[in-house]
């Protein structure tokens, strides 16, 4: 079976992390997000209400699954004995980032290939620092946050 690890933070769940999603499902037999969890970083959901997010969204959707883990991806992927980590691509600052990333991850995993996939223009500009702005000013979030999250994150 063909796995890829989508790691990430979800703070919160956007639609540009679902586009990269479902569009990998055509890629790769299984994708498992995996939440990174880093005590030092301060966040607006906790772990239980991200994995709950991603759950609900994708309840329907056998191929999609979660994962939290601490400590670097790379081992996660080694452990899980996952091949392939998916990442979406917004602008060029996110390619020489994602380079860096890569190279790192290749070195430390070389059994673990990194696979992009480039945001659509509607999904270029979402981000999950955007949203929780957003949410701040309790503003719409159609079309930043997929529709089956909106009544967890406004409840
Ligand atoms: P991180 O904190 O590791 O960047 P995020 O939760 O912000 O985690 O993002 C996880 C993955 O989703 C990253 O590969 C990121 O590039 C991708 N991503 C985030 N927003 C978008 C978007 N709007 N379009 C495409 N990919 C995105």
């Amino acid at each position: 079976m063909r796995s890829a690890i989508f790691p990430g933070s979800f703070d919160p769940l956007t639609t540009g992390h679902d586009e990269i999603v479902r569009r990998g499902l055509a890629l790769f037999d299984e994708i498992v997000f995996a939440i990174g969890v880093n005590i030092a970083k301060q966040t607006m959901f906790d772990l239980v209400k991200r994995v709950n997010m991603i759950k609900t969204c994708y309840r329907d959707e056998s191929r999609v699954r979660v994962e939290t883990y601490e400590g670097l991806t790379a081992d996660f992927a080694r452990n899980a004995n996952i091949g392939f980590l998916l990442r979406g691509l917004r602008n060029a600052m996110d390619l020489e980032y994602e380079k860096s990333i890569a190279a790192v991850n290749r070195r430390l995993n070389p059994g673990l290939e990194t696979v992009f996939l480039v945001a659509s223009g509607e999904n270029a500009h979402v981000s999950s620092t955007i949203v929780r702005e957003a949410i701040r000013y309790r503003a719409a979030l159609d079309g930043l946050v997929p529709a089956a999250v909106i009544p967890m994150i406004y409840s």
